[in-house]
C-alpha cells in the first residue's frame, strides 16, 4: 500500500508472463497502437500526440523539459514538495534558468500567486505536479490552467501520482504536456514513460533544430508512435502489453466510475485514520484522493511502526524531506478496493497497539 508501485491486477501480471515477442510481431504492434489510442482517451484529448516509451516518471519529466525548453530559457516551477523540486534539478542539468513558486509543505500555491508571478515576467514553460507524492497535496490545476489560458507559456503537468485516479482534462485545460508513469493509479508495473503532447508543443519542438537528447527526442519517436511497426529503439515489449491491459481495465471500468471509486476509497481511508486517532499532514483544502500522508502519534518510532505493519502483511512508505520519521504515506490508488483499505487500517491499528 505504498504510493506506487501499486498492487498489479492478475490480468496485467499475466501479460508479463507471456513469451516476449519481437517488437515488430503484428500482434504486439497492434497492442502498442491500441495502448496509444487508449492513452489519449484516458488523457481526454482529441488532438494530443501520445508517447509511450521505456523509462520512469522522471524520464518522462526530463523528456518534457528537454524537448520544450532551450538552455538559457526560463522555467517556472510550481512546487508542492519533493517531486515539484525535482523539476528545478532537471532544469539545472540542462542549463535551463528556473524560478520556483514553493508552497509551505502540506499546502498548495494559491492561483493568485501564480498569476502575480506571471505578471512579473514570461516563461517558456510552467511545471505543475498534479499530486506531490511527498506531501499529498493536489494542485488546483484547473485554476492554474485558467490563468495560463491564452498565454505563451507551455503548461507541463506531472500526473505520475494522479493520472487515472484524479480527474485530468488535457483538452479542456489546454495542457501542453501531461506525463505519467505506469506504476501508480494506472496500476501497471513500472518501466514505461507515458506522455501526451499538444500540437502547440510539438510545433515548439519542431522549431528547435537540436536538443540535448537523443533517445528522449520526441521527433525520433514520432514515426514509431504513428506506426509502431517501425523501429527506433527496442520498446519494452511486455511492459507495453501490461500497460495496454491496465489501460483496458481503466476504460472497462469507465474513467468517471474509476475517479469516483478513488474518491470513495480516500474517504474510507480518512474515516478509518480518524477512528484510529491519526491526523493527516496535508491541509484539508488540498488533499489528494490517491494517497494519505499521515502524522505519527507522539513518540511512535516510524521504522518500528512500519515494521509491525509489514509483519501483518501490509507495506506503507516512510515520509520524505522535513517530515521524514514524523509521518508515513499510504497509497490508495489503482486496482484496489475497500477490502485493501480495511486490511490496511486493521494492520495500522495492530501496529499502533504494539508501538505506543
Ligand atoms: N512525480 C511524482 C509526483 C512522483 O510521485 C514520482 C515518483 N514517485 C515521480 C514524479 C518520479 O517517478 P519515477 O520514480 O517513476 O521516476
Amino acid at each position: 500500500m505504498i504510493p506506487g508501485p501499486t498492487p498489479v491486477h492478475e490480468r496485467i501480471l499475466e501479460t508479463l508472463a507471456r513469451p516476449t515477442v519481437s517488437h515488430q510481431y503484428p500482434a504486439f504492434v497492434e497492442a502498442y497502437r491500441e495502448c496509444l489510442t487508449r492513452w489519449r482517451r484516458i488523457a481526454r484529448s482529441e488532438t494530443a500526440q501520445p508517447f509511450v516509451v521505456s523509462g520512469s516518471g522522471t524520464f518522462a519529466m526530463e523528456m518534457a523539459l528537454v524537448n520544450l525548453v532551450a538552455p538559457g530559457h526560463r522555467l517556472l516551477v510550481v512546487s508542492h514538495g519533493f517531486f515539484g523540486d525535482r523539476w528545478e534539478q532537471i532544469a539545472q542539468a540542462f542549463g535551463v534558468e528556473c524560478d520556483v513558486l514553493r508552497s509551505e509543505w502540506g499546502r498548495a500555491v494559491d492561483a493568485d500567486e501564480l498569476a502575480a508571478q506571471l505578471d512579473t515576467r514570461s516563461y517558456a514553460a510552467v511545471t505543475v505536479t498534479h499530486v506531490d507524492t511527498s506531501t499529498g497535496v493536489e494542485a488546483p490545476v484547473a485554476d492554474y490552467a485558467a490563468i495560463l489560458n491564452g498565454r505563451e507559456e507551455h503548461l507541463i503537468l506531472d500526473g505520475v501520482c494522479a493520472t487515472a485516479g484524479i480527474d485530468e482534462r488535457f483538452d479542456d485545460w489546454g495542457l501542453d504536456v501531461l506525463l505519467t508513469g505506469a506504476q501508480k493509479a494506472l496500476g501497471a508495473p513500472p518501466g514505461v514513460a507515458i506522455l501526451a503532447v499538444s500540437p502547440r508543443a510539438m510545433k515548439t519542438r519542431r522549431s528547435r533544430e537540436t536538443i540535448a537528447a537523443y533517445s528522449g527526442d520526441w521527433l525520433r519517436w514520432l514515426p514509431i508512435m504513428d506506426d509502431p511497426a517501425k523501429y527506433f529503439s527496442t520498446p519494452p515489449v511486455n511492459e507495453i502489453l501490461a500497460l495496454n491491459e491496465a489501460m483496458g481495465l481503466v476504460l472497462e471500468e469507465g474513467l468517471t466510475t474509476r475517479l469516483d471509486r478513488h474518491g470513495e476509497l480516500a474517504a474510507r481511508m480518512r474515516a478509518g485514520l480518524e477512528r484510529l486517532g491519526l491526523e493527516l499532514f496535508t491541509d484539508a483544502s488540498c488533499r489528494a484522493d490517491t494517497l494519505s500522508v499521515v502524522m505519527h502519534r507522539e513518540g511512535v518510532d516510524d521504522a518500528a511502526f512500519r515494521g509491525a505493519m509489514a509483519e501483518r502483511g501490509v507495506v506503507v512508505a516512510g515520509a520524505l524531506g522535513p517530515i521524514a520519521g514524523r509521518a508515513f504515506r499510504v497509497g490508495h490508488m489503482g486496482n484496489i478496493g475497500p477490502a485493501e483499505i480495511d486490511r490496511t487500517l486493521d494492520a495500522m491499528g495492530a501496529a499502533l497497539s504494539v508501538t505506543t
